[in-house]
């Protein structure tokens, strides 16, 4: 069975004591996560061992890192690896968020390296994917985030496609207050797995989780999590008030 995950992305986010402060009240909020869930907190990485401390014991309560880089280690100036991040107990990080894609010309074949570095580290690579407005309005999705996973994903076995999480997140969704409709959301993760059934095989693409990324609230969640193809959520605005946030863990399938 695919995991429901609810994932915040703090992004730049917060001081090192609000941080603190933020995943002290969400975790201090009754959350009822059943073993098919998971709340995954992608924190800055100056607090990430400060996030893995707040959450040890914690069932299904994962860390996330929000970018890695694609080599091992070496002469990189101002990059995190993954063998940093592992020695963490890091399992989980962004790959490809489109503010990343966009202010840092981060490419699908970066990514695909980025994607293949976490797998051969035994962290889980959260793959952001989704479109632009204007590729919106020409209805142009589809094609557009196919190329995306073709460039990116597709050279994977099918041992390894099921390790990797989606996020389809379109770009004018994304802290713009706009949401997708959950009937948008849910024709374009339909779309999504069945790309990768066409690949892979039906059984591989139900297990893979398709997150939803693009101002989830409280009071979208429950609407946008119940479509049969949205397995959760990757949140930004929201993901940084308790309430809001246990509200978007408790709204998981
Ligand atoms: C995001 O950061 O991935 C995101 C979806 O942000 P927001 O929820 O604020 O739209």
């Amino acid at each position: 069975m695919r995991k429901q995950i609810a994932a915040a992305n703090w992004k730049m986010n917060l001081t090192l004591q609000k941080g603190e402060e933020l995943l002290d009240a969400i975790l201090a909020i009754p959350q009822e996560l059943k073993t098919n869930q998971a709340a995954i907190f992608a924190v800055p990485f100056p607090y990430l061992a400060m996030a893995k401390q707040k959450v040890a014991g914690k069932q299904n309560v994962f860390i996330a890192a929000q970018n890695c880089y694609s080599k091992l280690n070496g002469a990189y100036t101002g990059e995190t690896s993954v063998e940093m991040l592992q020695s963490l107990g890091i399992q989980y990080v962004i790959i490809g968020h489109s503010e990343r894609r966009e202010y840092f010309n981060e490419s699908n074949q970066l990514l695909a390296e980025k994607v293949n570095i976490c797998l051969e580290n035994n962290i889980t690579p959260i793959f952001c994917c989704g479109e632009a407005l204007e590729i919106r309005e020409a209805n142009g999705q589809n094609a557009f985030v196919a190329n995306q996973l073709e460039q990116s994903l597709f050279h994977l076995s099918a041992e390894e496609i099921v390790k990797v999480v989606i996020a389809y997140e379109p770009i004018w969704a994304i802290g713009t207050g706009k949401t997708a409709t959950s009937n948008q959301a849910q024709e374009i993760h339909a779309f999504i797995r069945a790309e990768f059934a066409a690949k892979y095989g039906e059984a591989i693409a139900n297990n893979i989780s398709i997150l939803y990324g693009g101002s989830v609230k409280a009071n979208n969640a429950v609407e946008l999590f119940s479509q049969p193809d949205v397995d959760g959520g990757l949140v930004g605005g929201a993901s940084l008030n308790a309430t809001e946030f246990v509200a978007i863990i408790n709204a998981l399938k």
